[in-house]
């Protein structure tokens, strides 16, 4: 077969988003029944970014058709870390919250090592706190960073074996980078983690039978660098002449690749899902829903 000539699936993540989302409403649905109130997710935002602003509304809007009741805490752009994290304090104390989620990016002046660490570690849906993360290299249950949870469900059902198969991750972020590189060990993939100063980058990826791309460089991972038939998994977003665009090339992709994530609809609906999934497991955790 030439290597253009395959059929390549291309993911459908608002289909899987659908699936899992339903089953977290029923879920919520047979714990608000039996009595319990209704999970609840505290979102701080600090400034105005457009961006974020439209992010929260998204979260808020997936929030609601699932049953959880979201919470809102609007920071000026001027506040300094200390509002903040007197801010997530207040949350961390309120027994009506179940999971806490800092918007980032945050401005400057407050540092996002220390708004992770201030939240109570089993409020922590995002993953991030360092006890959480230190759960995470020790192999121990706790809650994982949404996008690396989305990636696996993602290659989890559409069958993608990992266990013995070479995976290449493309950036060592703390949100997405490393995380996935540690969950994709902890599932047996032999994994090689790029960055910025890796050397034969095309190279690398080509080695790559299952490939996570989550750098924020439009269309860097050209067709001929990908293998043929491997899992791509596509996390970047970047914005060019007004279109959303991944890091890899996606149309130069298809026919090599033997799954993709499109740059809409792939894997960010499944972060949200994630969000959400870990909102609910918090919930159960402190309600015993
Ligand atoms: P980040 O913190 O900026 O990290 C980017 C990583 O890429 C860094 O590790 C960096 O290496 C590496 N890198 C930069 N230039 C490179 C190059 N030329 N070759 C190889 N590696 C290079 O980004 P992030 O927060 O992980 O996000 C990455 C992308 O995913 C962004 O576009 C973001 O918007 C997107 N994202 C999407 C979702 C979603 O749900 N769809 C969720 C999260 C993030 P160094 O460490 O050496 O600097």
């Amino acid at each position: 077969m030439s290597d253009r000539g395959r059929t390549t699936v291309v993911v459908d993540g608002k289909a899987i988003s659908a699936e899992i989302r339903g089953g977290l409403a029923s879920q919520v649905r047979r714990g608000v029944e039996a009595g319990l109130r209704p999970p609840c997710l505290a979102v701080v935002l600090v400034g105005d970014d457009p961006a974020s602003t439209s992010y929260i509304k998204g979260k808020r809007r997936a929030c609601g058709r699932v049953g959880i009741e979201s919470r809102e805490i609007d920071l000026a752009a001027t506040a300094s870390e200390a509002e903040v994290l007197a801010a997530v304090e207040s949350l961390n104390r309120d027994a009506g919250v179940d999971g806490i989620l800092v918007q980032l990016p945050l401005p400057k002046a407050v540092r996002p090592e220390r708004v992770a660490a201030a939240i109570d570690p089993a409020k922590d849906v995002d993953g991030l706190h360092p006890l959480n993360a230190g759960r995470l290299v020790a192999g121990l249950p706790g809650p994982r960073p949404c996008t690396p949870l989305g990636i696996l469900e993602i290659l989890d059902r559409h069958g993608v074996a990992l266990e013995g198969r070479r995976a290449v991750v493309l950036g060592r972020s703390a949100i997405v980078g490393k995380p996935v590189s540690l969950m994709l060990l902890e599932r047996n993939a032999t994994v090689t983690v790029c960055h910025s100063r890796t050397r034969d980058l095309a190279d690398r990826v080509r080695e790559a039978e299952v490939l996570v791309a989550a750098v924020g460089r439009a269309r860097m991972v050209r067709g001929d660098w990908i293998r043929p038939g491997a899992a791509v998994i596509d996390v970047g977003v970047s914005v060019v002449d007004g279109q959303l665009v991944g890091d890899v090339d996606f149309e130069a992709a298809l026919g090599v690749a033997g799954l993709i994530t499109p740059p809409r609809g792939g894997v960010g609906p499944l972060t949200i899902t994630m969000l959400l999934r870990n909102t609910v497991e918090a919930w159960r955790a402190r309600l015993g829903g």
